[in-house]
């Protein structure tokens, strides 16, 4: 018989399945004539059957290495359903006891087992190794081999032992082959796992990720998301689906909120014990739930071939997460709708996560992050972007089949602004990240470009701080075109493509869609009733530019630098020099000097424009109009007496106390309260509210309780706030 048939009635013999699954005949070929073999193929691709076949057709027992012991046992059980015996597979993990380990080995030592499971943790044990090197070896598979890599989106530390030990359990003169496997197909981690494994000669098997039925899509998070989730379910009710979250906390309220609302649903997360977790596993696959609330852990190895939706409530942490979870809808060919809920928010949060870790490891986590919000906040087809980050080419600019591409944005010719891009890149000897040449162009005023002379450079300062959106667009649709690439062994450096340099030379037209905005607060010029009839409303839009402009200047949120309030009186009072602008609500010496500058000076501009008579009545206001009760907590703050007892000693309520307090740092008084704050509240929960402010577009009290998880109180968020606005603004 033709090796060919021997393979394909293998096939129906062991699995009952009567043709292969994409290239799974060439891979298991490879295997079966002793090629070192590395498969790269999406989830549900059928990666599995790529060495367990191989294994019952081999001479002695293959070494099957899997992170997960859940897993394990799901393909030992699948396998024993295959055979008519138990032998055939087994696993050796850290969950199995001393006779059990007997009863394994034994069985492997008689030559009755195909297929020998073993977590990469237990292969490092010597005894393992020990009893292994007597072993007759079939070959390695190394499943989910992305674990290798730090840049895939499940490092394993324990994986990169994995090509030592085998050295050591090899006999001398028979190097069995290597077959590993991956649904994570970025060129990065590719190379890694081939480097690492020492197969950089393997026969290489890379089928398309493109997975045709899947629709994806990215809407922005607002405080609605709840509601639009519930709505999303019900619209498709009876189907199954996956609801992601990242935190533990959040899938347990998700699910009550799910189940509140009728909907069947269950929760799934690592933190759960092992029997609940698998009654729900079994109830989302036997369908007695129609949706699965679950951090990532859950999918993993599981095969419902039926999920009709994947919805991402919280944004992953790397597109390669992104692309292994939405991969588990639709896989048997039919519908599958991808929904992630994005908020720019969130990727903060994600990043500051990441602060205590190594910081080559924090610059990878940032990296993976940037390509994740990147492609959240893209407009070009999805498929596309997802295509190139894993290194293939997708042709038609319309999939017809997300998002961006059944609402198309329009398109705005690019040409300067890529011509501009690239001789800034190259004046910069290509050794800057994306968001270094922005801001180069749009000529930022920081420490960094300072020191190493960039603001000399013609190109600095070229757009208006207004642009960056866009820069920002033209670089990151630059990549995917190919006109520039990013140097991934060196954390996203960016170079020229000769497709580039070419462009340069005789620049054509270049269409970019413009990035969606997911800032969530717009600034936009609204005014509050009250105080606002004789409110200038061109100058207060005016000012709230303005405001914006300084505020992104000094990476600050606009409210820091004057409040709205404070826009409005002077929009009102016109006032143009310094002492006056001290006479406006909100503004006091230090910050009349810090930012007052510009503002008068458009004030001024603005009634010379347009000939306007000011009100004559600015007096210039000392610290003597300054309440007394005012003046006597400003003395008592700066000798430390503790802020409850000045309360007390006042007659005041402690949060009357603060009222008076905010007012005088609102006014931009610097007061410091560092003394009390430390006493009521340990240094780490100040900074995480200290941070919140720093990224926050609002001081509103109420959202920062949200934002913050109600882990805080208002009392404590309103005395980190106080110390905020001294330190940032005043
Ligand atoms: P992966 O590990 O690539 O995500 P699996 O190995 O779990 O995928 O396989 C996915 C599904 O495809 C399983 O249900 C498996 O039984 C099925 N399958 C694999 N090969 C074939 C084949 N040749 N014909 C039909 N079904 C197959
Ligand atoms: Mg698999």
């Amino acid at each position: 018989m033709a090796k060919n048939d021997i393979i394909t009635s293998a096939l129906k013999q062991h699995f009952g399945f009567d043709t292969f699954k994409g290239q799974q005949r060439a891979i298991i070929e490879s295997l079966v004539s002793g090629h070192d073999t590395f498969v790269l193929m999406p989830t549900g691709g059928g990666k599995s059957l790529c060495y367990q076949l191989p294994s019952l057709m081999m001479e002695g027992t293959a070494i099957v290495i899997s992170p997960l012991i859940a897993l394990m046992k799901n393909q030992v059980d699948a396998m024993r359903n295959f055979s008519d015996t138990d032998h055939v597979a087994h696993f050796l993990n850290s969950s199995l006891s001393r006779a059990d380990i007997e009863a394994v080995k034994s069985d492997v030592e008689k030559g009755i087992t195909k297929l020998l499971y073993v977590a990469p943790e237990s292969l490092t044990k010597e005894e393992n190794i020990e009893f292994l090197r007597k072993v007759k070896i079939s070959f390695y598979a190394i499943d989910e081999a992305h674990c290798i890599s730090e840049w895939g989106h499940d490092f394993r530390p324990e994986y990169r032992n994995i090509r030592p030990i085998i050295n050591q359990i090899d006999k001398p003169g028979d190097r069995r082959p290597v077959i590993a496997l991956t649904a994570t197909a970025t060129p990065k981690v590719q190379h890694d796992i081939q480097k690492n494994l020492a197969m950089t000669e393997a026969n290489v098997f890379k089928s398309s990720f493109n997975r045709p039925n899947l629709y994806y899509e990215v809407r922005p998070k607002t405080k609605d998301v709840d509601k639009e989730l519930v709505r999303f379910i019900k619209q498709n009710e009876g189907k199954s689906g996956i609801v992601y979250c990242l935190s533990r906390k959040k899938v347990e309220e998700l699910a009550e909120m799910l189940v509140v609302n009728d909907i069947k649903a269950l929760p799934y997360h690592a933190g759960m014990d092992a029997a609940t977790r698998s009654a729900n596993q079994d109830a989302f696959i036997l369908e007695n739930v129609d949706v699965i609330v679950a951090t990532i852990a859950f999918g993993m190895g599981i095969d419902k071939p039926d999920v009709r939706f994947v919805i991402h409530y919280d944004i992953p942490k790397s597109l390669d997460g992104y692309y292994q979870e939405t991969g588990r809808a639709g896989r048997d060919g039919g519908e599958g709708q991808c929904i992630t809920f994005y908020s720019y928010k969130d990727i903060q949060k994600l990043e500051k996560f990441m602060q205590g870790r190594p910081i080559a490891e924090q610059e990878i986590g940032r990296q993976l992050l940037l390509e994740t919000s990147a492609y959240a906040e893209s407009s070009v087809c999805r498929r596309k972007t997802l295509m190139h980050y894993f290194g293939e080419d997708y042709e038609p600019d319309n999939c017809g089949n997300c998002d961006n591409c059944l609402n198309p944005k329009k398109q705005v010719d690019a040409k300067d602004e890529l011509c501009a891009v690239i001789e800034t890149i190259t004046a910069l000897k290509e050794k800057f990240k994306a968001e270094y040449i922005v801001k180069v162009l749009i000529g930022k005023d920081n420490n960094e470009i300072k020191s190493y002379g960039h603001d000399a450079l013609e190109q600095f300062g070229a757009y208006d701080p207004a642009d960056e959106r866009r820069l920002v667009a033209v670089i990151r649709q630059a990549v995917i075109a190919g006109y520039l690439d990013k140097d991934i062994e060196n954390y996203g450096l960016l170079k020229v493509t000769k497709k580039g340099a070419d462009f340069l030379k005789k620049p054509t037209t270049f269409k970019i869609v413009e990035d969606a905005d997911f800032d969530e607060d717009e600034d936009v010029a609204v005014m509050k009733g009250g105080a606002s009839g004789a409110v200038d409303p061109e100058l207060y839009s005016i000012l709230k530019d303005l405001r914006k402009k300084i505020a992104k200047l000094h990476e600050l949120p606009p409210y820091v630098i004057f409040q709205d309030p404070s826009l409005e009186a002077m929009a009102t009072t016109y006032p143009i020099s310094l002492e006056e602008l001290q006479n406006i609500p909100g503004v006091g010496s230090g910050k009349a000097k810090r930012y007052g500058e510009e503002f008068v000076k458009v004030i001024k501009r603005h009634v010379e424009e347009n000939e306007i008579e000011r009100p004559e009545d600015i007096r210039v206001r000392s610290v003597a109009n300054k309440s007394k009760v005012k003046i006597a907590i400003i003395q008592a703050i700066d000798r430390k007496v503790p802020l409850d007892e000045l309360a007390e000693s006042k007659g005041l309520e402690f949060d009357e106390l603060l009222d008076e307090i905010e007012a005088i740092v609102y006014s931009g008084t610097k007061i410091n309260i560092n003394y009390f704050l430390d006493e009521v509240l340990d240094e780490e929960r100040q900074e995480e509210i200290f941070d919140y402010f720093k990224e926050s577009e609002s001081d509103d009290i109420e959202k920062a309780i949200e934002a913050l998880d109600n882990e805080y109180s208002e009392e404590e968020i309103r005395l980190v706030r106080i110390r905020f606005l001294s330190e940032m603004a005043n």
